[in-house]
């Protein structure tokens, strides 16, 4: 129980302040470091005219659209306004409305109330969830597809360099890709969108590329049901407190990202490089923890090892920064 001390202070207190006091989303960080880093360059210019804003803006537009679903099967792909992030209200008009129904409405099946991510196919484009036991991503690992994070940012950039989009994505323009390639670049950088642990009945890890295969009960769903007190562990890992986002926007995280190590071999195969950096470098978010048995409603009860919260923050910090060194580089690689 004492162990546990450190992470629940550390929580109550971000609990406990006003949502404004978090300032910028993790993914504006993301975009903020991004357009730092490139201002003033031909690859500034280029986003700005494709955009029509920078990528600070547009880095949250791919969670705005998940705020676009069906009243039941058959029904109209309607934005209902209820997006999960305030900074949502730029593209709360008719035109920017419309464009996220349309991105939907070709990238899903169905997307009613608790459709799964594989008929609200889009929203599957955020995650991947290679298991804690891999030292690496690799397409047909459990957890992995081809239409995963890894395969979405693939795409992203096939359309950006002036492709068509690869099935089975339906991406419609270059600015639909880079606004959604902007987004993903901090997905890919968040512990929990990339490694998952699989658990049993008991609480136990199981390894689901074992020849066993995939119990598909066996998922966390990227720490969604596994619960740190009262909260989700994705939702934990999502959020990044307003001091340190004010703090890495005002010039310290585009001083840091500078000095983030250039991306080796050829720029198709950076997406699977990033995400095996993730694998290997997000295991702490799942290791400094332990797990009890399922429970009723589906979800398994977490606890934190000693100083589990400190060194949340400090990789949560580590990985903002990469990723908008690595969405920078990026596009420089495409737009020199
Ligand atoms: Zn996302």
């Amino acid at each position: 129980m004492s162990l546990r001390t450190p992470c629940v202070l550390c929580l109550t207190l971000l609990l406990s302040l006003p949502v404004q006091a978090f300032g910028p989303h993790g993914h504006q960080t993301v975009g903020g470091i991004a357009d730092q880093l490139l201002a003033g360059s031909n690859t500034a210019k280029k986003v700005r005219a494709i955009l029509g804003s920078n990528l600070q803006m547009a880095a949250v537009w791919a969670d705005c659209a998940k705020g676009v679903g069906q009243a039941k099967v058959g029904a109209p792909f309607v934005y209902d306004g209820s997006g999960p992030y305030p900074e949502c209200t730029y593209y709360e008009n008719p035109a920017s409305q419309k464009a996220m129904e349309d991105f939907v409405r070709r990238n899903a099946t169905h997307c009613y109330a608790n459709s799964s991510d594989e008929v609200c196919r889009h929203k599957s484009y955020h995650y991947t969830d290679v298991a804690i036991q891999r030292d690496h991503y690799a397409k047909g690992l459990a957890g992995t597809s081809d239409h995963d994070l890894i395969s979405a940012m693939q795409a992203c950039i096939t359309v950006l360099q002036g492709a068509k989009s690869p099935a089975p994505f339906q991406i419609a323009s270059k600015k639909e890709a880079l606004r959604l390639l902007a987004h993903y670049l901090g997905d890919v950088h968040q512990p929990l969108h990339v490694v998952s642990i699989y658990l049993d009945a008991a609480g136990h890890a199981v390894d689901p590329d074992a020849a066993a295969g995939l119990d598909p009960k066996t998922s966390t769903k990227g720490g969604n049901t596994l619960l740190l007190g009262a909260s989700k562990l994705h939702g934990l890992w999502d959020s990044i407190p307003g001091s340190l986002a004010t703090d890495l926007l005002a010039g310290a995280g585009v001083a840091a990202a500078r000095a983030v190590p250039a991306s080796a071999g050829e720029l198709a195969q950076w997406p699977t490089a990033w995400a095996t950096d993730t694998v290997m470098s997000g295991k702490p978010a799942l290791a400094g923890l332990s797990f009890g048995p399922k429970a009723a409603n589906g979800s398994w009860p977490a606890t934190a090892a000693a100083g589990y919260c400190k060194e949340r923050a400090a990789l949560q910090k580590q990985q903002i920064i990469k990723a908008g060194a690595r969405l920078a580089e990026l596009l420089r690689a495409i737009w020199p």
